[in-house]
């Protein structure tokens, strides 16, 4: 059996700098809260739980008070910052840079919604934890559309300001545009409609489309690694899927059935952004032990 592992797969630069934000303070601290899951994969949750990562939610951590919290890479809306100087929480910062400016243009892109009598349209998921402080950034009152058949909720008679999720599909967020500049075009004159995108799917995830693309083409197996609850992750395993329908999703190596596989074939273990490469190697390892 050949087994490649996909060089392209694994963490973003977001994630592992928020990891290693949190290993840093654990070298010396025996315990720092997380606001939610640091990465939505519970195999490295786990992990880190035993270097002494607590996860906790926003109502326990509306009642924790002088303590040490890690702001993970999703980012969080401003009321979570109000919330730790008011019970004397230090903050870790570790929203990745390309959310915080992601916060920054937001927040700008509502104040001129505001002074046009506009909205402010995010393409994301409702109640991502991405999604939530970038809807913070707005007073709570941007839109958020999960897909094309959310566009209803819009008034095409105002302007819009459209921006995504950093780790939503590009060809959907361009399906979503021809489809507002459409509706808009019954209200105002088509070249001057008030109309404004502002493309923030992150690279990290958009360029790594083809390279999977690419990847799960090589191989006559493909299996996937991915926590259930990461979207990014059941993207990329859709697009593996369309490309070689021998692709299997699983969290970890207790998840694979050997009856997938053949000695003669060509394995490719790929995953997502938040896939750590640890869980990779381990089924690679599985596979060899099985199959040598
Ligand atoms: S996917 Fe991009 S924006 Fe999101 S955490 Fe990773 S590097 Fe940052």
């Amino acid at each position: 059996m050949k087994i490649e592992i996909d060089n392209n797969s694994g963490f973003c630069f977001g994630v592992v700098n928020a990891i290693r934000k949190a290993e840093n303070h654990l070298d010396t601290a025996e315990k720092l809260y997380c606001l939610g899951d640091i990465v939505h994969n519970n195999k490295e949750v786990e992990r880190l739980n035993r270097l002494g990562l607590v996860s906790i939610n926003r109502e326990q951590f509306s009642n924790t008070k002088e303590c040490t919290v890690l702001v993970r890479a999703h980012g969080e809306p401003p009321e979570t910052y109000k919330v730790a100087r008011k019970n004397n929480i230090k903050i870790i910062e570790a929203t990745c840079p390309v959310v915080l400016t992601l916060q920054k243009k937001v927040q700008r892109g509502y104040e001129k919604m505001k002074a046009l009598n506009g909205q402010l349209v995010i393409f994301g998921k409702q109640g991502h934890a991405e999604v939530v402080g970038l809807v913070g950034h707005t007073e709570g009152k941007a839109i958020v559309v999960n897909d094309t058949s959310d566009l209803s909720k819009l008034d095409y008679s105002r302007p819009i300001s459209l921006f995504a999720q950093t780790t939503k599909d590009q060809k959907i967020f361009e399906e979503i545009q021809n489809i507002i500049k459409k509706r808009m075009a019954h209200f105002f004159k088509e070249d001057e409609l008030p109309f404004f995108v502002t493309n923030s799917i992150c690279r990290q995830v958009s360029e790594r489309d083809k390279a999977i693309k690419h990847f799960a083409g090589k191989h006559n197996v493909v299996v996937f690694v991915s926590g259930k609850k990461s979207s990014n992750g059941r993207m990329l395993y859709e697009i593996c899927k369309t490309v070689n329908s021998n692709t299997y999703f699983v969290s970890d190596q207790s998840e694979i059935e050997l009856s997938w596989f053949k000695a003669s074939d060509s394995v490719g273990i790929c995953g997502a952004t938040s896939t750590p490469r640890w869980l990779m190697e381990e089924i690679r390892e599985k596979l060899n032990q099985t199959f040598d």
